[in-house]
């Protein structure tokens, strides 16, 4: 399939998978894993990892940059915890994103970090490298817990790891917090966000707490006899998520998605592009990826012999491909190693139709202040009015836009909107 060339190269959003953590919180279900055991499982441990996300930096550098680098507006180091990487590896690596890709210039550099490992000597070389934004997990500002959640810091440590961010020249600071804690009342999470608040953040994640099954909070949280605080009922839920966001719009925040709060000209670009379904790559064990068709037809895998795969992505110009590296560190450093990574070499790949695209477009944009054209909603008319009615949602006219206590009952409302 030619690549139109009278058509500008799409900018990509860049996410960067760091697969290591100090230890497991207890409420994770993220693909990572602790760093004592990298150095033992034969994976080569933090150096491999850095030796090859450059390997794999470089190869999508050449099959994206069959004329000329592709330009890059977000990167987005995430994990995990990308904090633990040695500064002379992160620096390596923001080398090898410079080398290989085209980073326009204000690209937004994110990247995450844990307040135990954000040490100053990291922190000035994050800066320095070009990361211009820190998202510090500091999930509660009560060390009992914090304890609870098996975080390895203290709430002391995180306000020690903003003081050094800001110190080694960070202006854009965002702490993630997590809410509906066990035995947490409203006012303790109200108590929470102003002592967050007190900490001069920029932007606000705040997600409320899932049990996902098999971690130890979800089985403490099964087990009568563990020990664990009640879980807050839905009446607290419901107060903590509607006078928290009440608290950070007084204190200047834009609520722009569904948790998170930021200040003016201080949203997340690169989650906004990929909720906006623009183009990313995920390097690094486990990242996913989504690339428009034409994006893969302008590259050097159209001409890849990846049987029934690269060379016709989605069979249509208007698709995605969306596929996830191995989770393994050493399957995916031996994938990098040989080139058999990407669309076609992954069991996960998905083709993703232009109707998908729409429904998960309209989903996303739900979920933001953005919101939803009211026009591809067609059919829905009555349940639009009723949220109108209702007070779960607003319009302009032409787009419509939960708000925040439509938020709240988000996922029955896309569900019936989007996908009934
Ligand atoms: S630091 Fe983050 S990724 Fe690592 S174990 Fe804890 S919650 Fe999971």
């Amino acid at each position: 399939m030619p690549a139109n060339a009278d058509s500008p190269p799409p900018e990509l959003s860049l996410y960067l998978h760091a697969p290591y953590c100090r230890a497991r919180c207890r409420y994770c279900a993220f693909s990572s894993r602790p760093v004592a055991q990298a150095e033992m499982d034969g994976s080569g441990g933090m150096d491999a990892y850095v030796a090859t996300l450059q390997d794999e930096i470089a190869l999508w550098g050449q099959r994206l940059g069959a004329s000329g680098p592709a330009p890059v507006s977000t990167v987005f180091f995430g994990g995990g915890t990308p904090s633990l990487l040695p500064p002379e590896g992160l620096i390596a690596i923001l080398d090898a994103l410079r080398r290989h890709f085209a980073l326009a210039p204000g690209a937004e550099i994110t990247m995450e970090a844990n307040p135990e490992s954000a040490t100053p000597e990291l922190l000035r070389a994050a800066r320095s490298g070009g990361v211009n934004r820190l998202s510090l997990g500091v999930q509660s500002l009560d060390d009992t817990l914090l304890a609870l959640l098996g975080r390895p810091h203290t709430a002391a440590e995180a306000a020690r790891a903003v003081r050094d961010a800001r110190g080694a020249g960070f202006e854009n600071l965002s702490l993630d917090l997590i809410w509906g804690l066990p035995g947490q009342t409203p006012e303790h999470w109200l108590h929470t966000l102003r002592a967050a608040l007190g900490l001069g953040p920029d932007h606000l994640s705040c997600y409320g707490l899932s049990l996902e099954p098999g971690t130890p909070l979800a089985l403490a949280a099964a087990d009568a006899h563990s020990g664990l605080p009640p879980l807050p009922g839905d009446e607290a839920l419901e107060r903590m998520y509607l006078d928290g966001g009440a608290l950070l719009d007084a204190a200047g925040f834009e609520h722009y998605e569904i948790s998170n709060h930021a200040r003016p000209g201080r949203r997340c670009r690169h989650n906004l592009l990929c909720w906006q379904g623009r183009d990313y790559l995920g390097l690094g064990p486990a990242a996913v990826s989504t690339l428009r068709a034409r994006t893969l037809c302008a590259s050097a895998l159209s001409s890849l012999p990846e049987p029934g795969t690269d060379t016709a992505p989605g069979a249509h110009d208007s698709g995605s491909l969306r596929w996830t590296n191995p989770e393994v560190p050493t399957q995916w450093a031996a994938a990098v190693r040989v080139g058999q990574i990407g669309p076609g070499h992954s069991s996960s790949r998905e083709e993703l139709s232009a109707q998908q695209l729409q429904q998960e477009g309209l989903m996303l944009g739900l979920r933001t202040c953005l919101g939803a054209p009211l026009n591809e909603l067609a059919g829905h008319e009555e349940l639009v009015r009723t949220l109108l009615e209702r007070r779960l949602a607003t319009t302009d006219g032409t787009r419509l836009c939960l708000t925040r206590a439509g938020m709240l009952l988000s996922s029955s409302i896309i569900e019936a909107l989007v996908f009934e």
